[in-house]
């Protein structure tokens, strides 16, 4: 029954919701299935992107987030350019091919200038060879484009949750968090010409294993090229804690990202997919897990050490006390144990972009 479904070149919605559910033996074959697909299309190897935590300075309020606007008890930071500049050289001279640029979100000038000078200048210590992600919130498209235009060609915008009312649960109710907007940023990015990456967190209070298969059917046909998903992991000094009772345990969240995973693969066989920090903080070899039956990518983190435990997007964040020397060491027997190979200087960029153009 599991085969004849696994062996269909659509799901429908039904059949999503039947491999959302599996148990013993058949949740071990669709995970074999979910790795063939990934072997079959992408090989073994595993790309890497440095991820460098610019600051968790937010003039948002998601109700889920350790780094939300009025959250008084963060320390705030914004690195300076020279320790971005230098956490790029880190992963250029390490041949980690990519980084990825994240922050809280700021819409201004200076910032949008600030972006651009730092785009410029890690072009030029790389001599244009390190690819570059960005992951800096919603932004108008003229500021998406400028960003592009001087060598960006990647970015991640999760969209969350693609449930129009539970998206509007988990983030206050005014312009600077709607739903249509964060759509219409993805939409932009996609016009723009970047690889464009999305996700959702998943295990959210009130989340259902209906709208988990909505959120893949989304990503399907919005056609993404990239994506970036996690359990969600709840954090002390956010509104959203107050619904904690409603959470499935960890381990039960865990478990279902694997299955995302594993079916995002199976629907979309040349993106790119990460294994994403989350998981980590579970399950000490989550990503690994994650490798294994579907993902291809993976984001060391290369933020300064001092200033690692300030980016606290959810409680038990992995590694903030290494640093990206630490972290880089790790990486190689990491890979190895999920049966990967590194694969160093290369952009990795998406397979299934690729194919499209
Ligand atoms: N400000 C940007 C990028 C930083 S947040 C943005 O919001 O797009 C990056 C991601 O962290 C978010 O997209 C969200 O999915 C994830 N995140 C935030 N709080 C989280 C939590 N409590 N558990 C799991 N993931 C979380
Ligand atoms: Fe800010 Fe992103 Fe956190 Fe929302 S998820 S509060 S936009 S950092």
């Amino acid at each position: 029954m599991i085969n004849q479904i696994l062996n269909k070149t659509q799901f429908s919605k039904q059949d999503i919701l039947t491999l959302l559910s599996v148990k013993g033996d058949e949740r071990t074959m669709l995970f074999e299935k979910s790795a063939s697909i990934k072997q079959e299309y992408l090989g073994n190897k595993v790309y890497l992107r440095g991820l460098i935590e610019l600051s968790n300075i937010c003039n948002k309020n998601c109700y889920y987030c350790g780094i939300r606007k009025d959250n008084k008890k963060v320390n705030r930071y914004n690195l300076n350019d020279t320790e971005v500049l230098n956490a790029a050289k880190f992963a250029y001279e390490n041949k980690f091919g990519s980084i990825v640029i994240q922050s809280g979100e700021i819409q201004s000038e200076t910032f949008t200038k600030r972006i651009l000078y730092l785009l410029r200048k890690i072009n030029e210590i790389s001599q244009n060879k390190l690819g570059i992600t960005l992951s800096l919130g919603e932004q108008n498209k003229e500021v998406y484009k400028k960003w592009f235009e001087a060598g960006a060609h990647r970015y991640l915008l999760r969209i969350e949750t693609s449930d129009r009312n539970l998206y509007h649960k988990l983030h206050p109710n005014n312009d600077l968090h709607s739903y249509d907007k964060r759509l219409e940023a993805l939409t932009h990015l996609k016009e723009i010409g970047y690889q464009t990456g999305t996700g959702v967190m998943i295990g959210l209070p009130y989340q259902t294993l209906d709208s988990l298969a909505d959120d893949l059917l989304f990503m399907k046909h919005f056609d993404i090229d990239m994506c970036g998903m996690g359990p969600y992991i709840e954090h002390a000094d956010t509104p959203l804690y107050a619904n904690r009772d409603a959470l499935l345990p960890v381990k039960e969240r865990f478990e279902m990202t694997m299955k995302m995973v594993a079916l995002l693969r199976i629907m979309m066989k040349d993106i790119n997919i990460a294994a994403t920090t989350a998981l980590q903080a579970i399950d000490k070899v989550g990503r690994e897990k994650i490798i294994k039956i579907g993902a291809n990518i993976l984001m060391p983190n290369i933020t300064p050490g001092k200033y690692r435990d300030s980016y606290t997007l959810y409680q038990g964040k992995p590694c903030t006390d290494e640093n990206a020397d630490d972290c880089k060491n790790c990486i190689e027997a990491r890979i190895k144990i999920a049966g990967a190979e590194v694969a160093y200087s290369e952009w990795g960029d998406s397979p299934h972009f690729k194919h499209k153009h």
